[in-house]
């Protein structure tokens, strides 16, 4: 349930490009392919010259998987943003195909990402993939290893349809990683003899990356076999936020081209925002108040279009911000603003909500729940305020009123 708000990149989450990615992992001993990032056509063809050959592959570097079945916005039915080249002619062509253009992958949401860097690596005879990640696992809450014999593949698709081949093994931070997990995991995935030796460095050095850089996520999809050598041919690589101090070097590779740019809007403004992909916008203080508010939305059969968490200080200007933030995506077809006055009053709310609107030259039904201290004082207020706002009395009674009032907007359109 609401993927994209426990995946998020940005907030929760640092994500980095491939190529940063692959240039930590090899600071720890993980085995990449040789590959040089080019920021224009003319340094992605200067690459062709620093690598060995006689194969390229031309990379779009966007925060976003699925780059090979992906395609782009000038060329529906072209090819995608990982492209095989047997020449410097060809990585050249592959580049002006991509720099500047929007790339849509089934994880970019159907607006793309428009690419600024490629990465030109080496052309790798793959034997086989595989899939690996290292990631926390909330069950066990240890760090734990995924792998896969079935790499290259969406990984969800996997766990849905053949979850007995995904392998997982979990390690304890008293001890930490030791050899006998690796093999473990080489074992899992059929390989033998010197392959055996390649996957447990590998492996070994890549918890080593994950727990020294604090990182959250560390996906390779696929890792590779060739020639009894295990290697990463793809890699993303998300950060815990709140471990970045303790990495300058880490925190220096933040694109932040790449992050929603409403998402820095709140972070600036102390707002925890999340883009979802419904037509509900949400305005809610408090966390455990927002996520059981989008619940109850879905409950009635509505999407909410973002989670959102104004706090406990909600000002008449963060109020403000916060409905811009909400207005400016599109799919935002109704708002539900649903406050608990506790230490805030629900009349400074309200005067916030009526200001806002105002302001914002609000023109999506808006249904107001309130609830607290001075509530009846806020509910004059708003109901005098003039604006055409639906008051509602309890969560229910928001949510049905917010999903009926938005049903409406979807048939007159
Ligand atoms: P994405 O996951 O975004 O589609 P990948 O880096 O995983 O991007 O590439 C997609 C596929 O392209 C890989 O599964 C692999 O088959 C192929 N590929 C990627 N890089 C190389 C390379 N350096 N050499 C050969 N094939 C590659
Ligand atoms: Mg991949």
């Amino acid at each position: 349930m609401y993927k994209n708000f426990i995946e998020h990149k940005g907030i929760i989450d640092m994500n980095i490009h491939e190529y940063q990615a692959k240039a930590l992992l090899e600071r720890f001993g993980v085995a990449v392919p040789k590959g040089i990032a080019a920021m224009s056509v003319d340094e992605a063809v200067a690459a062709v010259d620093e690598l060995p050959g006689p194969l390229y592959v031309v990379k779009a570097q966007i925060h976003a998987g699925g780059r090979g079945a992906g395609h782009f916005t000038d060329n529906p039915t072209g090819k995608g943003g990982v492209r095989l080249c047997k020449s410097a002619e060809d990585v050249k062509a592959a580049a002006e195909a991509m720099v500047g253009k929007v790339l849509v992958t089934k994880q970019t949401g159907p607006e793309g990402k428009e690419v600024q860097r490629l990465y030109v690596t080496d052309g790798v005879d793959i034997e086989k993939e595989y899939y690996c990640s290292v990631l926390l696992d909330r069950e066990t809450g240890r760090v734990t290893f995924m792998v896969s014999t079935e790499g290259g593949m969406d990984i969800e698709e996997v766990a849905e349809k053949t979850p007995e081949k995904i392998v997982k093994t979990s390690i304890d931070p008293a001890t930490g990683m030791s050899g006998f997990h690796a093999r473990k995991l080489a074992f899992a995935l059929g390989l033998s003899g010197n392959a055996v030796k390649s996957a447990v460095k590998f492996f070994m050095n890549l918890y080593k990356c994950f727990i020294e850089l604090d990182a959250s996520i560390v996906e390779i999809n696929p890792m590779i076999l060739v020639n009894d050598e295990v290697m990463a041919l793809d890699a993303k690589m998300n950060f815990d936020e709140n471990a970045l101090f303790r990495h300058a070097d880490v925190a220096a590779l933040r694109d932040e081209t790449e992050e929603d740019p409403n998402e820095k809007i709140a972070k600036d403004w102390e707002l925890s925002y999340v883009r979802l992909d419904g037509n509900i916008g949400c305005m809610v203080n408090g966390a455990g108040l927002a996520m059981s508010t989008m619940d109850i939305i879905k409950l009635y059969g509505g999407e909410p279009a973002n989670f959102l968490d104004v706090g406990g200080g909600a000002t008449k200007e963060r109020v403000t911000t916060a409905f811009k933030i909400i207005l400016s995506d599109p799919n935002v077809e109704g708002i539900l603003v649903n406050i608990f006055g506790g230490i805030m009053r629900c009349d400074v709310i309200a005067e916030g909500v009526i200001a806002a609107a105002k302001e914002v030259n609000l023109n999506v039904p808006l249904v107001v729940r309130l609830e607290g201290t001075n509530v009846e004082q806020g509910k004059k207020l708003i109901a005098e305020s003039g604006l055409d706002v639906i008051s509602a009395n309890d969560l229910d009674d928001a949510a049905r009123k917010v999903v009926d009032a938005t049903k409406g907007a979807n048939k007159a359109a």
